[in-house]
This record gives C-alpha cells, structure tokens and sequence, in this order.
C-alpha cells in the first residue's frame, strides 16, 4: 500500500524552516489528493531562515513572502517545531524511522574562509558572521565589532552579499533605525568611524557576481558616493559583455565612473584586486589587506576586513556532502546514498540564488519524492510515531517551541518595536526567545 491517503497520510519531515524549507512544504500541500502530514524541524527558535537572518535590514520588501510561508504554517497538516537540530538532538536515522521521506533543507550559512595568512587576526570577519550579527541570530549577537580603528573597511567579495554590506557600513544610522537591525549593530554602526569602503573584485569587473538593482542602489544612498576607476573597466566597454545582465551592470559602473565625488563618506569598488594576506598591527588585530593588482602588490590600510566570498553548509552527521562547499551529494535532488531523503535550497545548489529561486528548487525534491512514492519506492510501512518521536526528544532535555512559541516571540518583537518608533526589536538571545516563546 501506497502512503498519501486520507486513512494513512503521507508523513513527511523537513529539516529547516526557510525559504527552501515551506516551499517545499507549500508544493506538497498543494498537491491534488495527497494527504501529507509535515513536521518542520528548526535548529532555533524562530523560521524563516534567511529570510529573518540574512536579508539586509534596510530590504524589509524582500521580506514580504514571509506572508505566504504564514499560510503555509497554518495548514492544519503542517506543524512546527523550533529549537530542535537534527543531528544534535535527533539523528536522520531517528526521522527515517518515523517519517515516509525527509527533506534536507538546512541551507549552507556557515563561514567559508579565504585560507590565506592573518585570516583569523581580530577585525577579520566572515560574511556569514557579520551578517548573522546585524541580523540578531542568536550564535553572532554576542560578537563584538569595532568600527573605531580606522575610517576605512575592506570587503572582499563581488557578489550581492558584499553590496549588502558595504552599504550598511555607509548608511545613515537614522536610515538604519527604520529597519529591523539588531539593536546592537545599531548601537556600533551609531558610532562608527569609517568613511570608505573599498569592495574588492578579484577578477575584471565583466565578471561581477552582484546585480544590476543592487548596483544602482548604491548610487541613490543618500550622501554616499560610488567610486570607480575608470581605468579599472576600460578593458571592457559595456557593449562587448557577454550578456545583457553584464552590460547593464557594466553601464552602471561607466556611469559611477563619471561622477564626482561630493560626500565624505564613499563605496569605492574595484576589480582585478586579489587578496593575498591579512596585516597585523602587531597586536593581533588587522592593521590592512595585501593586494596583487595589475600595477603590483599593494597594502591597503583598514581596521576591519570582511571576506564576503560565499557560504558553505554544516555537515548533517551521517549525510555525505561535498568539500569544499559543503552541498549535499545528490542526485536530482534524491540524496546519494539514502533512500526516503531529498535536498533543496542551498544545501541542494550551494549558496547561490535569491529567494524565489528555491521556489523552483523546492518543487524539484518535491517532484522527485512524489515519483518515487508513484513508483513504489515509499512503501506504507509501520513506522515510528512522530509523537512518540517528539516526546522522546523533550525528554532528552530540549525545549521545544512551538508555532504559537514563534507568533508570541513575533508580537513581543513588534511591541520592542513600537515603543521605539521601529518596525520590530530583534530578541538575540536563545534564552530570551524560549522565555518569551513559553508565554510564562
Ligand atoms: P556570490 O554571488 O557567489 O559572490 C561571491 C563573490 O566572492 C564572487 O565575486 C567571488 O569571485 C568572490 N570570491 C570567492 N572566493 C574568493 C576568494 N577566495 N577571494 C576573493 N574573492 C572571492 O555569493 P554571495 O554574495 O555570498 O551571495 C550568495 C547568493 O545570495 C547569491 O546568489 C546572491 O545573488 C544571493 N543574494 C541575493 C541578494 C539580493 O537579492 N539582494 C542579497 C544577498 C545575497 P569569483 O567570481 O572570482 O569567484
């Protein structure tokens, strides 16, 4: 007997609550005739992944589809559970006990590190750090920056990552208010020194990773300007780039190298800069980059360097993965060597996409289930309870939030909010989310 029916539904675990996560969730749902009951497993005590932990604050529209994954969540065939990681707190092995299929959709936010001299020095900061940090995820909030040292910030990286956060090391702090940055970024980047941010492409500026809205927004910050060398784009004029995404983003950048400079505060980008070593100050903290350019070696002076050059995936004990890069092995989506078990989002593709793009991904694990539980390979056998299953992993000592854990953790947010003429205050703290989360 086939599972999938109203008298034994098709029991499905997803692991993590991200986009790629309630995609995956929403395309089951919808599916004609499929009775699916889903548990959703998050690793905190909050969803969305990097919807809440890796949007830029001062992008709240690219936010907005949280609404549809509130839709999701309130299916009556859907529940959520928070602060419970799979591969800590139960094994794969567990969930295939209990479950018909898992979806793998853990996403790839860790640090990727550069793996060149001083990367460790203090003022060397990963993306997928610093970014947690104004995002108030509650592994980064503690970490402390200093935006005294110097006036000027090195971010490595070409990609929209880098833009993110060249501009929220510009920014106006009265624009940043507006926004739901954590309150402890907001207090550092109050009282920050820097004035340049120099964002450094290691190949020619045709090769850019970032996209074109992304690029012209940084050319209307209020008081801000966009330095580039004309120079440095002179090999390629916009009409010979490959494509029209290329040569947009290369107009802009003709563009930018036109203007004057009017404001004390500048993103300066250049291209064909590749790091070769972190200085020290000789305290142990950074004093500079090392640069190979075209004209030579050179050091660049900055008291803080922030190395947005991609993502990697944590390990998920007993799933094989790629190294480096940490994406998941998988074949369309079916993940090598395990049966009943399926990836989408960045653990699928690696860290590469917007949002919407694991929409698509999302149907594709979705897809590839549904086939093999046409074709017989999801056979109705006895299985664990997910009950059973849940009360075991409460014994074991972890709390476990649920939905409505999240909407108070929600409210409590928007009330901060509120109060401080703000869109919501991000709670930081994985005590005080699981204090507020129980209603006490
Ligand atoms: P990305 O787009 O892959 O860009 C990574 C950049 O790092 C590339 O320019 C790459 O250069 C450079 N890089 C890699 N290793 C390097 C090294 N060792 N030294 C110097 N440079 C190095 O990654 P991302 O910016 O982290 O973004 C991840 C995904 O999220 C992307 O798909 C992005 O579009 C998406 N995203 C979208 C938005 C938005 O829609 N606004 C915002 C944030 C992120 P090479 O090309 O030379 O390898």
């Amino acid at each position: 007997m086939t599972p999938g029916n109203s008298q034994r539904p098709l029991r499905v675990a997803i692991v993590g609550s991200g986009p790629a996560g309630f995609y995956a969730a929403g395309h089951l749902q919808k599916t004609r005739g499929l009775h699916a009951e889903i548990d959703v497993y998050e690793r905190l005590p909050t969803p969305w992944g990097l919807l809440r932990a890796g949007v830029a604050p001062d992008h709240p529209d690219k936010k907005g589809v949280s609404r549809v994954f509130e839709l999701i969540a309130a299916h009556p065939g859907l529940r959520w559970f928070g602060n419970v990681e799979v591969g800590r707190d139960v094994s794969l092995d567990a969930l295939l006990g209990t479950y018909d299929a898992v979806i793998l959709a853990h996403g790839a936010a860790a640090p990727r590190p550069p793996g060149l001299p001083g990367e460790t020095l203090d003022g060397s900061v990963s993306a997928a750090d610093f970014v947690s940090w104004y995002n108030a995820h509650p592994d980064a909030a503690h970490r402390q920056h200093d935006f005294s040292r110097s006036e000027r910030a090195v971010v490595v990286g070409n990609g929209n990552v880098a833009l993110d956060i060249a501009r929220l090391l510009t920014l106006d702090p009265a624009r940043l208010h507006e926004t739901d940055i954590a309150a402890g970024a907001l207090d550092a980047l109050r009282s920050s020194r820097i004035r340049e941010v120099l964002v450094l492409g290691r190949r020619g500026a045709e090769h850019a990773a970032f996209h074109n809205p992304e690029l012209a927004e940084l050319g209307h910050l209020p008081a801000v300007d966009v330095v580039v060398d004309t120079a440095e784009l002179a090999r390629v004029p916009p009409e010979a780039a490959a494509d029209w995404a290329r040569r947009r983003k290369l107009a802009t950048l003709h563009d930018y190298a036109q203007r004057l400079r009017r404001h004390p505060r500048a993103i300066a980008l250049r291209f064909g800069w590749q790091p070769l070593a972190v200085i020290d100050d000789g305290h142990g903290h950074v004093a500079g980059l090392q640069v190979a350019t075209q004209a030579g070696e050179q050091r660049i002076n900055a008291g803080l360097v922030v190395w947005a050059i991609g993502f990697e995936a944590r390990p998920l004990a007993g799933v094989p993965n790629e190294r480096p890069g940490g994406r998941l092995r998988h074949v369309s989506q079916r993940v090598a060597g395990l049966d009943r078990v399926y990836v989408t989002g960045w653990a699928a593709r690696g860290p590469q996409g917007v949002i919407g793009s694991n929409k698509h991904c999302a149907q594709l694990a979705v897809d590839a289930l549904l086939a093999d539980l046409a074709g017989g390979c999801i056979d109705a056998a006895p299985r664990h309870s997910p009950n059973a299953l849940l009360e075991e992993i409460s014994q074991r000592g972890v709390e476990l939030v649920r939905y409505r854990g999240w909407q108070r953790i929600d409210e409590q947010e928007r009330d901060f909010g509120v109060a401080s003429g703000r869109p919501r205050i991000k709670l930081d703290n994985r005590e005080a989310l699981l204090e507020v989360a129980r209603g006490a």
